[in-house]
C-alpha cells in the first residue's frame, strides 16, 4: 500500500489503474481513524476494484480555529489500520495539492439544504466541505464515493454537489457504526474521557426513545422527553425532527415521513452528531 503525498502522482497512479480497467473506489477522510471508517473502506474494497483514501484535515470546513488545531492526527497510526484494507493513501501535506496556489472556494446552490441543523450551527463549514470533496473528485475520479450516515447532511449535500458538477460518480451512503454502548463512532472520541464516553451512551439511548415512542406522544412533549433525558449529562445544540429528502422541519407525527432525526451537543466541550432515521407507518 502506498502513501502518496503529491496530486501529480496519485493522478498518475489512478490514469494506471482505469487503462487496466479498474473501478476506483474513493473514501475522503481526515485521518484519526476507527471502525467507522474502516466500514467505509471494506465496503468500497467490496463493490470497486481500486480503493483510494484521502487523509487531509481540510482547513477551510472548520469554523474554529481551536477545533482545527485540536484535530487529532494520527497518520502513523492510521497507515496501520489501513494496511492491507485498501490500494493507496492520498495524504496532501500542503495545502497546495488540493487547491492550487490560492484558495479559492466555490459557492454552490444547495437550495437551502445547507441552511438548517449543522448549516446553522457552522457557518460556512458545508461550504469547505463541498469545495473539498469537489478538489478530490477531481483529482481521484472516482467511479463511487463512499460517505458515512453518521454525517448525513453531508451526505445528501455531497449527492447534491455531484449532480451540479454533474459528475459522473456514485455517492454510496453506508451505515454508522456505533461503540457497544451506542456511541457513534467519532474521531472526536478520542478527545473524551472514559467517564464521558460511558456517559455518551445516553444520547443513542434517546434518539431510539423517540423512534419508539414517535406516533404516540406529540413531537414537542418527544423532543422535550429526550432533552430531560439528557439534561445534566449532555448540553444540547439541537435535536430536530426533519424530513429525510427535504431536510424540513417534521411538525406532525401523523402524517406517513421518513424521519432524520438529528442531534448536535457537547459533553465535556466537544461537540458530538449523531441522528437516526426511520419510518414512521402511520
Ligand atoms: P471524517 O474523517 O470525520 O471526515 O469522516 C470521514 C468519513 O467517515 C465521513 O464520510 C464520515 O461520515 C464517515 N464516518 C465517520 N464516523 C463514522 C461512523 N461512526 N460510522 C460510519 N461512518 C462514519
Amino acid at each position: 500500500m502506498e502513501l502518496v503525498h503529491k496530486s501529480d502522482r496519485i493522478r498518475q497512479i489512478i490514469l494506471a489503474q482505469k487503462e487496466a480497467g479498474k473501478t476506483v473506489g474513493f473514501i475522503p477522510t481526515m485521518g484519526a481513524l476507527h471502525e467507522g471508517h474502516l466500514s467505509l473502506v471494506k465496503r468500497a474494497k467490496a463493490v470497486t476494484d481500486y480503493v483510494v483514501v484521502s487523509i487531509y484535515v481540510n482547513p477551510t470546513q472548520f469554523n474554529q480555529q481551536e477545533d482545527l488545531d485540536k484535530y487529532p492526527r494520527t497518520i502513523e497510526r492510521d497507515m496501520v489500520l489501513l494496511e492491507g484494507v485498501c490500494d493507496v493513501v492520498f495524504n496532501p501535506l500542503d495545502n497546495k495539492e488540493v487547491y492550487g496556489d490560492e484558495i479559492v472556494l466555490k459557492s454552490y446552490n444547495f437550495e437551502g439544504l445547507d441552511e438548517p441543523l449543522e448549516g446553522a450551527f457552522r457557518p460556512g463549514h458545508f461550504k469547505g466541505m463541498a469545495n473539498v470533496v469537489s478538489r478530490f473528485f477531481e483529482i481521484v475520479k472516482p467511479d463511487k464515493a463512499f460517505f458515512g450516515l453518521k454525517d448525513y447532511q453531508q451526505y445528501v449535500l455531497v449527492k447534491k454537489m455531484v449532480a451540479i458538477e454533474r459528475y459522473d460518480i456514485e455517492v454510496v451512503g453506508c451505515p454508522i457504526v456505533r461503540e457497544e454502548n451506542g456511541l457513534a463512532m467519532s474521531s472526536r472520541n478520542e478527545r473524551l474521557s472514559h467517564k464521558a464516553k460511558h456517559t455518551a451512551s445516553v444520547i443513542f439511548y434517546a434518539l431510539q426513545y423517540c423512534e419508539k415512542y414517535y406516533l404516540h406522544v406529540s413531537l414537542e412533549q418527544l423532543k422535550q422527553n429526550a432533552i430531560d433525558m439528557l439534561k445534566g449529562m449532555v448540553q444540547v445544540e439541537y435535536l430536530e425532527f426533519r424530513d429525510a429528502e427535504t431536510l424540513e422541519v417534521i411538525n406532525d407525527n401523523t402524517k406517513q415521513s421518513e424521519v432524520f432525526l438529528s442531534f448536535a451537543g457537547y459533553l465535556e466541550g466537544i461537540r458530538l452528531i449523531d441522528n437516526i432515521r426511520f419510518s414512521s407507518k402511520v
